[in-house]
């Protein structure tokens, strides 16, 4: 009689005994805490997902421990192609400490616990799964598409849930000889997991983060592998690398909540205790004042690389999302700017919002500003001009052509009392200074003036002939007051209402701004014009002089 340990040996011919792969890769020192981040190859990195690995590398650094990486490709609809090694990139620009992970200049894992990748694993999956189907655990099925339809209509019928289990299976309880009889005949099938809960029963288990939790377990006989590639789904395959690869603590997203009670059981059937398990809470946006989840498509800001060409800093998302992770950063991090303390600020799991974060995009411009802010003037450049280089060439070439010139009118704004606000990121540079570019500059248009051509053409004239670059702010705002009475023009709000006032000093300002910088929003002006000196000052009021006759 066929047993079902000949139909496993039959099905994975040589697969080794588990105790191959307990023995091949030694349990972790007592005590290390060892993270993981498993991502699925997608070429992309989400917001919520760095989240996630700034708690796992904390978690892990903060005692020692490890957090390694492993690909998590036993899905080839999913895999992108070069999304490993950006994956491993990002993590690299994000100064992320990784300790173990796949890829190594010769193609190599150098790892103890390797291969870091999954697909290279089936060797082992077929070991476990072999495992499970001696142990009556796990059997070969054979259902078609067709017959899967059926079964969702009877069950539909019968107000039942779909999926298959207990009855609805055909192939649980086949014997090992049916079995083998229908291999002969299709030599394709999936093998699904055997499971002995009645649907209705509970399970309880605890989250790092969001407590005691009581969960619908699971009763369905789960595909552990599929059926084309041999590979196991991604519910098997990381149970199996979880333990061997000797993970303490399961950190990641929301989503894989409702997957608890399967891994639990996943790691009952090997005999193993299950990790901790935390899961991270969702990333919302408000949208129109709703609350909702952020989507890739229609929200860019929620993939960290559109973020970093936006102009924000590595450092900057990164202390945005730790004060995301737990609201007290902000705290500490006043408090150590304010040398207030040396303490380290230490990620806690059970601090961790547990329902949802929500992304809010001001926030992030208030720490990238403490970042910008906190830069010396030589070190703002360089990182400027790395910056550029990547995300705006054409700046970048500009600032190079004349670096003296370039470092004044960045740090003529950087300087001013309303500065440091005004960088809240690299791209707000070019945003606030371009006027100090000719080649920007003059391909401007001209905005609108606040008075009428005759008047400001008035006064532009007189302006040219008294203008100076002497005296302090106060002392060059003087004089623009006194030309203001000269010329008719009220200087303050109160004035110009009761009067025959032409307009206001307030006027009289923003026409210089307009002209010499082309916007109404500008640098500093005094600043400014310090800066780029008399004779470019001169040039640009006899062009718009010109410009207005
Ligand atoms: N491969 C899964 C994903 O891409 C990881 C889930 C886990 O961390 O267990 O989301």
């Amino acid at each position: 009689m066929v047993s079902r340990s000949d139909l496993a040996d039959l099905m994975f011919p040589n697969v080794k005994p588990i105790s191959y792969w307990t023995n091949l890769y030694p349990p972790r020192p007592t005590g290390q805490i060892v993270t993981r981040l498993g991502p699925s190859p997608t070429g992309y990195m989400h917001i919520g997902q760095l989240f996630m690995v700034l708690v796992n590398e904390a978690i892990a650094t903060q005692s020692n421990g490890v957090f390694f990486l492993r690909i998590e490709d036993t899905d080839s609809k999913r895999e992108v192609e070069g999304a490993k090694e950006f994956l491993i990139t990002s993590l690299k620009h994000f100064g992320i400490k990784i300790s173990e992970w796949p890829i190594w200049p010769n193609g190599e894992d150098v790892w103890a616990y390797g291969p870091y990748t999954q697909s290279q694993r089936k060797d082992i999956y077929h070991s476990y799964i072999a495992h499970l189907m001696r142990q009556g655990l796990a059997y070969p099925c054979w259902m078609t598409p067709e017959e899967l339809d059926q079964i969702r209509d009877q069950q539909m019928l019968a107000k039942k849930a779909p999926w298959i289990y207990g009855t609805y299976s055909f192939r649980r309880s086949k014997t090992p000889q049916e079995c083998l009889d229908q291999r002969k005949k299709h030599p394709d099938c999936v093998i699904r997991f055997r499971n002995s809960i009645s649907p209705g029963t509970k399970t309880q288990f605890e989250d790092a983060n969001r407590g005691l939790l009581s969960m619908a377990d699971n009763c369905l006989d789960h595909v552990i592998m599929k059926s084309n590639d041999k590979l196991p789904t991604y519910h098997l395959a990381h149970v199996v690398d979880d333990h061997l690869m000797g993970t303490t603590h399961v950190i990641r997203g929301e989503e894989w909540l409702v997957s608890v009670p399967w891994h639990r059981q996943l790691f009952a059937a090997f005999g193993r205790e299950p990790p901790i398990y935390c899961h991270t809470p969702l990333i919302l946006k408000l949208d129109n004042g709703k609350k909702r989840k952020m989507s890739k498509r229609s929200d860019p800001e929620c993939s960290v690389h559109y973020l970093l060409e936006q102009g924000y800093t590595v450092e900057g998302i990164k202390h945005y999302l730790t004060a995301l992770i737990n609201s007290d950063y902000e705290d500490w991090f006043v408090a150590q700017q304010e040398n207030n303390t040396t303490e380290p600020f230490r990620i806690r799991l059970e601090a961790m919002n547990s329902s949802w974060s929500l992304f809010d995009i001001t926030k992030l411009w208030w720490w990238n500003n403490q970042v910008l802010t906190s830069l010396s003037h030589d070190a703002f450049w360089e990182w400027l001009l790395a910056w550029t280089q990547q995300y705006d060439p054409d700046f970048f070439a500009l600032l190079m052509a004349n670096p003296d010139h370039a470092k004044k009118i960045i740090n003529c704004e950087r300087l001013t009392p309303n500065d440091p606000k005004k960088y809240n990121t690299w791209a707000d540079v070019k945003a606030n200074i371009w006027c100090g570019f000719d080649e920007i500059y003059d391909a401007m248009p001209m905005p609108q003036f606040p008075l009428d051509k005759d008047m400001v053409k008035d006064f532009l004239i007189h302006y040219r002939t008294t203008f100076s670059l002497d005296g302090d702010a106060m002392a060059r705002f003087g004089r623009l007051q006194e030309m203001g009475d000269m010329l008719g023009y009220a200087r303050t709000n109160a004035q110009f209402k009761d009067w025959w006032y032409k307009g206001k000093i307030w006027d009289l300002a923003m026409i210089l701004r307009i002209v010499l910088c082309k916007s109404t929003k500008t640098p500093d002006l005094y600043a400014f014009q310090t800066v780029i000196g008399n004779k470019k000052i001169i040039q640009r009021l006899d062009h718009a002089i010109a410009t207005l006759s």
